[in-house]
């Protein structure tokens, strides 16, 4: 079930301020607050959608799609797309979702590392 009480729907709703780099009908793309590599930028749903599993089991195909397209369009604006990047999608309490609105990470800029640890 889906909260507005939080930090996401409030930064949608332009009452918590974000350093946009990118929206458009179903997206929105800001600077994380607290980067944990020098490129670090949440993109949004503007569904409200609680996570991965609630968008794909409820946005309608098409939604899906240009959700996607739109964070890939965003990792070329930051100028990863190339150099390389990793999404990143926190879903449900193992995984230390934070923010309970349906958010990618893009995560580049530098060499990561293998996968988590
Ligand atoms: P997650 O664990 O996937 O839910 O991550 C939520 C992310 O939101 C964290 O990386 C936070 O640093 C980030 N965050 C929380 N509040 C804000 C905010 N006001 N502006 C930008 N990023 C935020």
């Amino acid at each position: 079930m889906y909260n507005k009480d939080n930090v996401f729907y409030k930064i949608l709703r332009g009452e918590i301020p974000s350093k946009r780099v990118y929206e458009d009908d179903v997206a929105v793309a800001f600077y994380d607050i607290e980067p944990c590599c020098r490129i670090h930028v949440l993109v949004i749903s503007r569904g409200l959608y609680t996570n991965f599993a609630d968008f794909v089991a409820q946005a309608p195909g098409h939604e899906i799609k240009s959700f996607f397209t739109a964070v890939a369009h965003v990792a070329d604006i930051l100028g990863v797309k190339d150099s390389g990047h990793r999404l990143l999608m926190n879903s449900g309490p193992d995984a230390g979702q934070e923010v309970e609105h349906f958010h990618v990470h893009i995560l580049g800029g530098e060499p990561l590392g293998k996968k988590l640890k």
